[in-house]
């Protein structure tokens, strides 16, 4: 009876520091720059890694930053920015809980004078400056390729796929859907495969991906693959499969390294997760962010990504993310990403 003893892994790896987030520094002409991220909910990445890159960057640059989490509040989002703008801060980082809020929100800073950077989610219509990110589309892809090979080696026929797609109002969310479809539909084209429930799960909750995916599960038990579109929406499945018993035999994917989706994985309930190495995400952000606070053009946003509202090409800069197994879970530790000891295990 689910004596892999979830709870107690999760114990053992959690880290609930929440450190102040402010970074402080001495430098002559540099301005100040104001982060928003999202939520602390829909991801552990926003408190544990992108929280902790962003500030080591700045403070190592010596620049002052602010970093702020929105909690998933659209409204405090609205708040923090312009409390940011009216502080004067040179430069704006944002990662918008939806577009419609997030172009608000840009379009406020712009205004003001101030350079703005989507950072991991573009904001359609928004016009940022920049954009920093991984190719989105490729994590789809990974996702869908790291499902089928489950499946492959779980000898599963003719296997129900169902999804849980992240937040609808996440463009992220779509082009993860785009590449994990490239990869599965010519399994379902052909007949390979049946395509199960395809459901997306607003704001990325976790506790609404749980309801959702018990729904479809009741409606078809015999769901023998699942397409999560991160590790926090693939725990929420894996733990309605354990209800069933049948989680380990149903393939669930993931998608940030989590340490419990890395736990997930090593237990042997998870398939995959897919590795975006967040410090380079931020370090990019922060170095585009700096040159800007300093009043000076970046140069490492060669990158040209269509915002799909407007058809404008933002400058940006696009990282590759990595997929992650059992076998390869070394990567991500090997990277600094997570410890050993986060982990929790012997398996090393
Ligand atoms: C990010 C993912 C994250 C998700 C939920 C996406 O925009 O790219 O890394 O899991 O949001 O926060």
């Amino acid at each position: 009876v689910g004596l892999m003893a979830t709870g107690s892994m999760a114990a053992c790896g959690d880290k609930s520091d929440d450190t102040a987030t402010t970074g402080t520094g001495s430098t002559a002409k540099a301005g100040k720059v104001g982060v928003i991220l999202p939520d602390t909910k829909s991801s552990a990445r926003w408190e544990t890694a992108d929280t902790k890159y962003l500030t080591e960057a700045f403070k190592a640059a010596g620049v002052e930053a602010e970093i702020k989490n929105a909690q998933g509040d659209k409204n405090s989002f609205q708040t923090i920015a312009d409390g940011m703008i009216q502080s004067g801060v040179k430069v704006l980082v944002i990662v918008n809980l939806d577009s419609g809020t997030g172009k608000n929100v840009l379009q406020n800073a712009k205004k003001a004078g101030i350079a703005t950077i989507d950072y991991d989610r573009l904001t359609l219509g928004g016009g940022a400056d920049y954009y920093v990110s991984f190719d989105n589309t490729e994590v789809g892809r990974l996702q869908g390729q790291g499902l089928i090979d489950c499946l492959t080696a779980a000898k599963a026929t003719k296997p129900i796929v169902s999804f849980l797609n992240g937040s609808p109002t996440d463009n992220n969310a779509t082009l993860f859907k785009q590449g994990a479809d490239e990869i599965l539909k010519p399994k379902f084209d052909s007949g390979d495969y049946t395509k199960g429930p395809d459901e997306a799960v607003p704001d990325w909750d976790n506790a609404k991906g749980g309801t959702i995916f018990e729904q479809q599960l009741t409606k078809e038990p015999k769901i023998a693959g699942v397409l999560a579109a991160n590790d926090g929406l693939g725990n929420a499945a894996i733990e309605v499969l354990k209800k069933q018993k049948l989680n380990g035999k149903v393939p669930v994917t993931g998608q940030d390294a989590t340490v419990q989706g890395l736990q997930n994985i090593l237990a042997g309930d998870q398939c995959m997760t897919v590795y975006k190495a967040i410090k380079k995400e931020a370090d990019a952000a922060a170095e585009l962010a700096i040159a800007l606070a300093k009043g000076e053009k970046p140069t490492t946003a060669t990158g040209k990504v269509t915002d799909t509202e407007t058809k404008a090409e933002v400058n940006s800069v696009l990282l590759k993310p990595e997929s992650i197994t059992k076998a390869n879970v070394k990567t991500v530790v090997e990277d600094g990403f997570v410890t050993k000891a986060e982990l929790c295990t012997a398996a090393f």
